[in-house]
């Protein structure tokens, strides 16, 4: 029997990386859940994972806007765990406002949140999976990390950017049997996009339908929302052994959204 592996996912109280939490979880990996708050809510979805699929998990509250407290997260899995196998850069905001108008703190937020955490994670996990012999890291990038849309201009950016350090750090471990890849999802129905429904539906005056075809999957030829699940799936191969040669490069999950 192989000793499990430890799982990080940041920002993983909902939506894509709570999925991915719960995929790893599944494979039997010690996880560490994690988001910037500290309620009974939080550590109860570690508790719920643990119970659920019979491993060890552990909320770590951790505010991926704060260097030092990316680099704790890491430090205090390691401490917790023994290594840190699978770093999972997942925490992301949005923010969506003309350039000329987009308030200077949003930007500030977005560009540490979406990006530098993912740097300042990576650096500290490097050295404990060289350690340990190997590992994988995998960011959740987005569609928007290989084409724009108007008003998205930090998270494209930084997105955009995740696909960078992300090529960098595959160049720089490719002899350590760490792997670094990109998740570029499309549209997912989270519960954060869900929320965004009735509203659509109101604005438009269009049925729940119309509005998720014509309007949300405007740009994704399936017009079908990506599930976490699906995102999840891929992450989970691209830790798996089948992806050991698969590095510095990404997996479109968006329905054929960047094919055009
Ligand atoms: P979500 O809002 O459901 O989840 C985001 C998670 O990040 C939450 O757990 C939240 O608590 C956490 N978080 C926010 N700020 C944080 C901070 N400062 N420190 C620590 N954690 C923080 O969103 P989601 O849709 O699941 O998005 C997850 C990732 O997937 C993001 O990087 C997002 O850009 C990316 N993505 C989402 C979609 C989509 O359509 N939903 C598409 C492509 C990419």
């Amino acid at each position: 029997m192989t000793a499990p592996r430890t799982a990080i996912v940041t920002g993983s109280t909902s939506g894509i990386g709570l999925s991915i939490a719960e995929a790893f979880a599944a494979e039997g990996c010690n996880i560490v859940v994690n988001s910037f708050s500290d309620t009974p809510a939080d550590h109860a979805i570690a508790e719920q994972i643990a119970e659920r699929y019979k491993v060890a998990a552990v909320y770590l509250q951790a505010d991926m806007s704060k260097a030092a407290d990316c680099r704790a997260l890491v430090a205090k899995t390691a401490e917790k765990f023994g290594s840190v196998d699978i770093l999972v850069n997942n925490a992301g905001i949005q923010h969506v406002a003309p350039v000329e108008d987009f308030p200077t703190e949003k930007w500030d937020a977005i560009i540490a949140i979406n990006l530098t955490s993912a740097f300042h994670t990576t650096a500290a996990a490097i050295p404990l999976m060289k350690k340990a012999g190997g590992g994988r890291i995998i960011n959740i990038a987005s569609a928007h990390g290989l084409v724009a849309s108007a008003y998205k201009s930090a998270y494209v950016s930084a997105k955009h950017g995740i696909m960078g350090l992300t090529k960098t750090v595959a160049l720089e471990v490719a002899l350590d049997k760490i792997t670094c890849n990109a998740i570029c999802p499309g549209y997912v129905l989270t519960p954060l996009v869900e929320a965004q429904i009735p509203d659509q539906m109101k604005t438009h005056n269009m049925d729940r339908e119309t509005v998720v075809r014509e309007v949300m999957l405007d740009r994704q030829p399936t017009k079908e929302f990506v599930t976490v699940e699906q995102v999840a799936a891929t992450a989970v191969f691209l830790a798996s052994p089948a992806a050991a040669q698969i590095n510095g490069t990404h997996v479109s999950v968006d329905g054929g959204w960047t094919a055009q």
